[in-house]
């Protein structure tokens, strides 16, 4: 028995969950947030699943790092450090040089470092949360876990955009997708669960969050995914916009005397369901705001479905045939009144049909299927784990 850690260091927070492996038992789980204010702020749950919250100054990453470990120590979670034998973090983006995890060594840190052009809020916090690590724990294997990487299965025709080659021989412009973790761990709980393991499976995962995307996947690869360059891309979100005439951008700039800098921060922070309702992100106030006659928030809601929906007939077409539907995170997991909205658009064309109590029934972490049985498609909720493919992979990377 011996335990990894799953990592997701941001710019101002690091979030973490201990495992005890083999058995992927989670022994405690928490974030810090706030990371370089006086308020910071830290939490973990102590053995008996209690929440511990502390108000406290967290200067830096390397700060942070040291107060999970005081705390795994004195709340008794651990007895000594030495029992963890691995760390696992979360990258978002992993470029065209990784199509599986890595052990983390300079090559590895020089390509994360490379890319962060590519992921600016992302990659650079990754590696101040590696390197805090590393400080903390030096003896310990290190692996990096990428969000792109089960996407590089696409081909050269899906990932590409229709610009000159040089944009990508040069730039390395191309759809990388995200979520990838979250969609391969979906993808293998429906094929061996749901599908029995068959042959020829052809499955669309929705991981649906305050971000979201489709991938079409045949027999557990990837073929397209919705998110694109960067995850601004695919459907419409919680702020982002999601796939747009790419000349709206040139367009506003020039004509608002706004900066491009200032747009695109608008497009990825200010828009989506947001953005159209003018309520909220959150799907559950848009919803409440829709029903008590908010024009706005039911555009928001109106626009989100049919964006949704078009996408998901679309990558019905692309694969040929449909297996399952699988819906998963925030609001692909709890917010039935959108699962209902999305198939209520395509269930004409397509034959999707919601099972009303089972979707009604199937929220906050439970799993099942929610279709009805004259459904065309099957269609299931499971929970997402991003954290639990992060601590298997860095078991299996540093073949423990
Ligand atoms: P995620 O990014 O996966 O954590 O998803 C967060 C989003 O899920 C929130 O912004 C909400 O829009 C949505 N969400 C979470 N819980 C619920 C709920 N119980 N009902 C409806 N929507 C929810």
């Amino acid at each position: 028995m011996y335990k990894i850690m799953s990592v997701n260091a941001g710019s101002s927070s690091m979030k973490f969950k201990l495992y005890e492996m083999p058995e992927e038992k989670v022994l405690t789980a928490g974030i810090c947030e706030r990371i370089g204010h006086d308020d910071g702020i830290f939490s973990i749950t102590d053995n008996e699943g209690k929440k511990i919250k502390k108000i406290l100054p967290i200067k830096d990453h390397a700060v942070a790092v040291k107060l999970i470990m005081d705390a795994l120590i004195s709340n008794h979670i651990i007895d000594s450090l030495e029992e963890i034998k691995g760390v696992g973090h979360r990258i978002v983006q992993g470029g065209p040089y990784f199509s599986d995890s890595a052990l983390f060594n300079k090559d590895t840190e020089q390509k994360i470092e490379s890319l962060i052009p590519l992921a600016p809020l992302h990659n650079g916090p990754h590696l101040i949360g590696y390197r805090a690590f590393k400080k903390a724990l030096p003896e310990v294997g290190q692996v990096a876990v990428f969000d792109t990487a089960f996407h590089q299965t696409m081909a050269p025709e899906d990932y590409l955009f229709p610009i000159a080659p040089e944009y990508y021989e040069k730039y390395k412009c191309r759809r990388y997708g995200a979520h990838g973790t979250s969609h391969k761990y979906l993808s293998e709980i429906a094929i061996k669960k749901y599908l029995k393991n068959k042959k020829d499976t052809r499955i669309i995962t929705c991981h649906i969050g305050s971000g979201a995307s489709l991938a079409a996947i045949k027999d557990g690869k990837v073929v397209l995914t919705s998110m694109g360059l960067t995850p601004l891309g695919g459907i419409m979100m919680g702020t982002r916009t999601g796939d747009m005439d790419p000349s709206v951008f040139n367009y506003l700039v020039s004509s608002t005397g706004k900066s491009a800098e200032e747009i695109f921060q608008e497009f990825n922070k200010q828009s989506g369901l947001l953005g159209v309702s003018q309520v909220s992100n959150d799907t559950r106030d848009i919803e409440n705001a829709a029903h008590e006659g908010n024009k706005q928030a039911q555009l928001a809601i109106k626009m989100w479905s049919l964006k949704f929906s078009q996408f998901l007939s679309a990558y019905a077409c692309r694969l040929g045939r449909v297996d399952l539907i699988v819906w998963s995170a925030g609001i692909g997991e709890n917010a039935s009144y959108y699962r209902q909205c999305v198939v209520d658009e395509c269930s004409e064309y397509m034959g999707l049909k919601l099972d009303h109590q089972k979707n009604i029934e199937t929220i906050r972490g439970k799993e099942g299927i929610i279709s009805s049985k004259d459904s065309t498609i099957p269609m299931v909720v499971i929970p997402t784990d991003e954290e639990i493919m992060i601590a298997r992979d860095t078991v299996r990377l540093l073949k423990l």
